[in-house]
């Protein structure tokens, strides 16, 4: 064996010698995940879907590289974030699907954001802002079909439908709901969703109309109405069951080793000693926990189940509990050149997808995503798109 020891990936040769670990963002890719399903569902309009930080991946360098690519509607949660994508994308409609919190009003519509207004009581607040009649204001309307999160349930459909004083004061951009079971294609939900928007939409101001997100857009042409609002799906997520969607990973995650022990079978590994090995073992002390996203769910007791982290496509699986700065991994199975301090695992990666790495946390990639850590050195591919 070589003493000389090459650099396991590319990632290995960029990270800054002080990082413990990075998240490497194909912006290249996830502009090319949108043109997919802008492709896939045209002539409706594709719009994106980049709240809680474009799902943890930075929305600073994800909305530009999605305007620059064609996306001309963004959705985020909050009225900050809003402010945000505004400056990113000047001359796209920014919605926020939280609607606008009492006494926020005049501050988002200085903001010229639009609200997605989900009560008939947010709806008065709204309008109340117009102060003439030839003024209306900008907004969407969110009705609710089963879901019983946001949304204008039926009754307040109509009793708005028959206020024309109100109506003549919105000037309403979008009338969108949202599934709950659209992962699912055999769930029978889907379809009466479906029933139910039909039924209540009419009854609006005639609007361009939305009701999929990534996995409602798969349910076929009959849920792509006049725009999908994906999120998850841009940034390479598969969480349809019925199916592939046309998107591919983004994101890889790869975390240093500081440390490489030997353990004999009588002793244990991390915290409530939880787990010891059934042979003389070595064990990888990785330099990333809880804190970073990587969930104490992840744990595996002797004989237990848990998580994995991959060495040149190995799995190796997670020994003991996962603590808050480390995990700790037997890599006593590998083969090829022994691990050593500085190396980097892929956490997530070709080996390891963002729907593992949660199904093993007791999760779903959504939080995988959403939980990446701070602390991790981060590198943007392909900015320039
Ligand atoms: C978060 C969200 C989306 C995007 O969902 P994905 O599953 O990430 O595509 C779309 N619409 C609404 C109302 C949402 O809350």
């Amino acid at each position: 064996m070589s003493t000389k020891r090459q650099p396991q990936t590319d990632e290995h040769r960029e990270v800054p010698a002080h990082a413990a670990g990075v998240v490497t963002i194909d912006l290249a890719r996830i502009a090319a995940n949108w043109r997919a399903l802008a492709d896939l569902v045209r002539p409706a309009e594709c719009a994106a879907v980049v709240k809680a930080d474009a799902y943890g991946l930075g929305a600073a360098r994800v909305i530009p590289v999605l305007a620059a690519a064609g996306c001309r509607t963004f959705f985020v949660a909050t009225f900050d974030e809003a402010i945000l994508a505004r400056g990113l994308a000047p001359s796209a409609r920014i919605l926020v699907l939280d609607g606008v919190l009492p006494r926020a009003e005049k501050a988002m519509r200085a903001a010229g954001v639009v609200p997605v207004l989900s009560s008939l009581a947010e709806a008065e607040r709204w309008a109340q802002l117009s102060s003439s009649r030839d003024e209306s204001l900008a907004c969407a309307l969110h009705v609710d079909t089963g879901l019983n999160r946001l949304g204008l349930p039926a009754s307040e459909v109509r009793a708005l439908a028959a206020n024309s004083h109100l109506l003549d004061r919105l000037d309403v951009l979008l009338v969108m709901s949202h599934l709950a079971c659209a992962d699912d294609p055999q769930s029978l939900k889907n379809a009466q969703q479906r029933d139910v928007f039909e039924g209540l939409a009419p009854l609006l101001p005639s609007a361009p109309r939305s009701l999929a997100a990534s996995d409602g857009l798969m349910l076929g042409a009959a849920y792509h109405y006049d725009l999908v609002r994906p999120g998850y799906a841009l940034y390479g997520g598969q969480a349809f069951r019925g199916g592939a969607a046309p998107v591919a990973p983004a994101v890889t995650l790869h975390v240093k080793i500081a440390q490489i022990r030997d353990v004999a079978p009588s002793h244990t590994v991390g915290y409530s000693a939880t787990w010891s090995p059934n042979k003389a073992s070595r064990i990888a002390v990785i330099a990333a926990g809880y804190a970073d996203g990587l969930f104490r769910h992840l744990s595996r007791a002797t004989g237990g189940e848990g998580g994995f982290v991959a060495i040149r496509g190995q799995l190796a699986p997670i020994v003991g509990r996962v603590s808050m700065d480390l995990i700790t991994v037997d890599v006593t199975d590998i083969e090829g050149p022994p691990p050593q301090p500085g190396d980097l695992v892929e956490v997530i990666g070709p080996s390891i997808t963002i729907e593992s790495l949660g199904a093993a946390g007791g999760t779903i990639g959504y939080e995988v995503l959403t939980s990446l850590g701070r602390r991790f050195h981060r590198r943007y591919l392909n900015e320039a798109v």
